[in-house]
């Protein structure tokens, strides 16, 4: 029995669609059929699969609008911000279209033969994507995935599954032939579930919440099935007194409220060095208090709202009074689930808004006494996504980059992700690297074959 979920607009909480939900036996009739599929897709030449995953990304460039659109629509991110994703989704499957050609393997020198490895497509690889960055999330797992001859069921957000709906239809087509990239909706319980206990689904790829990770990492662990996890994070934003504060104060507000706080990588803890710490306040209000939130199609718009009535009371609950509140920045009245950028000043360290990710628009900045005060407060968390450190001094920022403990980290900006280099995290934050030029390995086993020589 299938059923459909209504898609909400966030900025209005008007119904946008209803999306039919896949029940189990849709869902296993569309693995078999990945399954087909991958039998003949991994023989496709590795030019040929070039060119179709090249002609996907042309694809997605040509309808770059249009899913921008729709991502505005159904998740309520900023025109730009959604611009921006449509075009990494282009970016990432050109550049995995380059890697066909290229997953090369190994001639190793041995007696009596010769031995060599190759890169074996796994199979069908089950991708399960959060609601956070719909389309940019999903291009990540299938995109190397297809490029190492694998074929991919992918389960988006029940929150947010248009754009990769648009996706799916768009591989079609550039020509992917069909059954390659199949778009699943469905619940988390039902579609996503029977990814992980499916034995025709050799691979896991999961974003989203640590809590979800670790079942599903332990629903692989019972099948030996492997499995790439990008979860939470609560990552810091280390400010050094003899930093360009200015700077510092005026990118402060972007690291963490972007996509309204709804990111993994946002930097919602800022440590700074106690002796700039009444100047960085001083500066910061006035960044945070500028932030443009509005209706998340106008061109100006910063930052939108939440993603759903319940994500709105679940941040909320984190700010009950005004108790640690230094200032606020603005949201729109009226329909909407917004929440205004919220700065906190906890005095204890152990409170949880410097320990819980928040996945909304509230930041909590705290003093640190010197260097070694900084690292230490930095990593007590149990996650280690992301980061950034800002200093002038070269030796401090290499000594904190390499003491802090996470998979990304920025000196003297907030980087975003670059589709080029690894992304990942320590500890509770995941297991294995998406993005990078690596990433296709990841979607294949190791053989190593010897051929004897001997007459
Ligand atoms: P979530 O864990 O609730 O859901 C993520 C996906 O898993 C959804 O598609 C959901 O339907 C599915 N799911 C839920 N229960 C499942 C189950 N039992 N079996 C299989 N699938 C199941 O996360 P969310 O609320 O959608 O996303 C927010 C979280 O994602 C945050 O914690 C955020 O930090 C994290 N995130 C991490 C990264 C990263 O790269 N590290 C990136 C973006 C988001």
């Amino acid at each position: 029995m299938s059923n459909s979920y209504a898609v909400i607009n966030p900025a209005t909480e008007q119904v946008v669609t209803q999306v039919e939900l896949l029940d189990v036996e849709q869902t296993d009739s569309a693995i078999a059929r990945s399954r087909a599929a991958f039998a003949t897709w991994r023989t496709v030449s590795p030019g040929d699969r070039a060119r179709l995953l090249r002609r996907f990304a042309e694809a997605v460039d040509g309808d770059r609008e249009n899913l921008a659109q729709l991502e505005v629509t159904n998740s309520g991110h900023t025109i730009g911000n959604a611009r921006w994703e449509a075009g990494n989704v282009r970016d990432v499957i050109a550049y995995y279209s380059g890697s066909p050609e290229r997953l090369i393997g190994q001639q190793i020198p041995v007696a009596d033969g010769i031995d060599v490895t190759f890169h074996e497509p796994l199979g069908v690889v089950g991708a399960i994507v959060p609601w956070n960055f719909p389309m940019p999330i999903a291009s990540w797992g299938f995109a190397p995935a297809l490029a190492a001859g694998n074929t991919v069921v992918l389960k988006p957000a029940e929150l947010t599954p248009l754009t990769a709906l648009r996706l799916a239809e768009l591989a079609l087509e550039a020509g992917i032939p069909e059954d390659v990239f199949q778009v699943l909706p469905g619940a988390g319980k039902v579609v996503g579930q029977r990814f992980v206990e499916h034995p025709d689904v050799a691979k896991i790829v999961f974003t989203g919440s640590t809590e979800v990770g670790r079942q599903i990492m332990a629903g692989c662990a019972a099948r030996i099935k492997p499995v790439t996890l990008e979860l939470g994070g609560k990552s810091a934003n280390i400010v050094f007194a003899d930093s360009d504060l200015e700077a510092a104060a005026a990118s402060a507000p972007y690291a963490v409220f972007d996509n309204a706080g709804q990111d993994c990588c946002a930097r919602s803890r800022i440590l700074v060095e106690r002796s700039a710490y009444d100047r960085f306040m001083e500066l910061f209000e006035t960044a945070v208090k500028a932030v443009v939130v509005t209706a998340p199609g106008e061109e100006n718009a910063e930052m939108g709202p939440l993603i759903s009535a319940a994500q709105h009371a679940r941040v909320a609950a984190y700010v009950p009074n005004d108790d640690q509140v230094a200032f606020r920045g603005t949201a729109p009245d009226g329909p909407g689930y917004w929440f205004p950028p919220t700065v906190l000043a906890p005095t204890d360290l152990t409170d949880r808004v410097l320990h819980e990710e928040i996945f909304g628009p509230v930041v909590a900045v705290v003093p640190f006494d010197d260097e070694a005060d900084a690292v230490r407060i930095a990593n007590d968390s149990d996650f280690g996504l992301s980061g950034s450190i800002w200093t002038n001094d070269v030796g401090r920022a290499l000594r904190v980059s390499r003491g802090v403990e996470a998979g990304n980290l920025s000196v003297n900006s907030h980087s975003s992700v670059r589709y080029w280099t690894p992304f990942g995290g320590f500890k509770s934050s995941g297991l294995g690297r998406e993005l990078g030029p690596d990433a296709p390995f990841a979607f294949t086993e190791t053989k190593n074959v010897f051929i004897s020589t001997k007459s």
